[in-house]
């Protein structure tokens, strides 16, 4: 693979995950001594004058205060907070839908606290009942997120498989602990 092409995992001062970036915008913060290489994934990058080993996560040197975005609710940040998986089953499926767990028509809202993400088997056994009326339940209550690390919630969750960024993400099962 390109190291170009890889993204890099941004830590605020205090290893708070604030951003990805791609690896040319991180190699610029390296050369103005914004950040500090935590990780690389150890391929060498060359340019015309110098050859580097690529960085995976860098810490920046001062603190960024910003206020905490206020994440969307779409079918994609439903689906990237219960992490592609079925929230009645357990399944991870490529065909996967939203489901009202109240349904609307007993009043149940389109919110965070009310929308999982659901396989087409579940969804279609489910209906418009209710979880005591079809016996199903929920492996995460679902919640409002509390934070958004990054612009992409895809992303982050992506980035839960790469070994050497999980040590600084939290747990996407850990998100909405607290009120919103
Ligand atoms: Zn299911």
């Amino acid at each position: 693979m390109n190291p170009l092409n890889q993204d890099v995992l941004v830590l605020n001062s205090d290893y708070e995950p604030i951003n990805i970036c791609n690896m040319k915008r991180a190699i610029g913060l390296i050369y103005l001594g914004k950040v500090d290489v935590l990780h690389s994934d150890h391929m060498e990058i060359h340019s015309c004058s110098t050859t580097m080993i690529s960085p995976s996560v860098v810490r920046l040197r001062y603190h960024i205060k910003r206020p905490y975005p206020r994440l969307r609710l779409s079918r994609r940040s439903i689906f990237a907070r219960d992490n592609y998986t079925c929230q009645y089953c357990g399944a991870r499926s490529h065909e996967l839908t939203i489901d009202h767990v109240i349904p609307r028509r007993l009043g149940g809202r389109t919110d965070w606290e009310n929308l999982v993400c659901c396989c087409r088997k579940c969804n279609i056994k489910k209906g418009d009942k209710s979880l005591q009326q079809i016996g199903f339940h929920l492996t995460h209550p679902p919640r409002r997120p509390k934070w958004v690390p990054f612009v992409s919630l895809t992303k982050y969750v992506d980035g839960q498989r790469n070994e050497a960024w999980r040590d600084y993400l939290p747990y996407a099962g850990g998100w909405g602990a607290g009120a919103d």
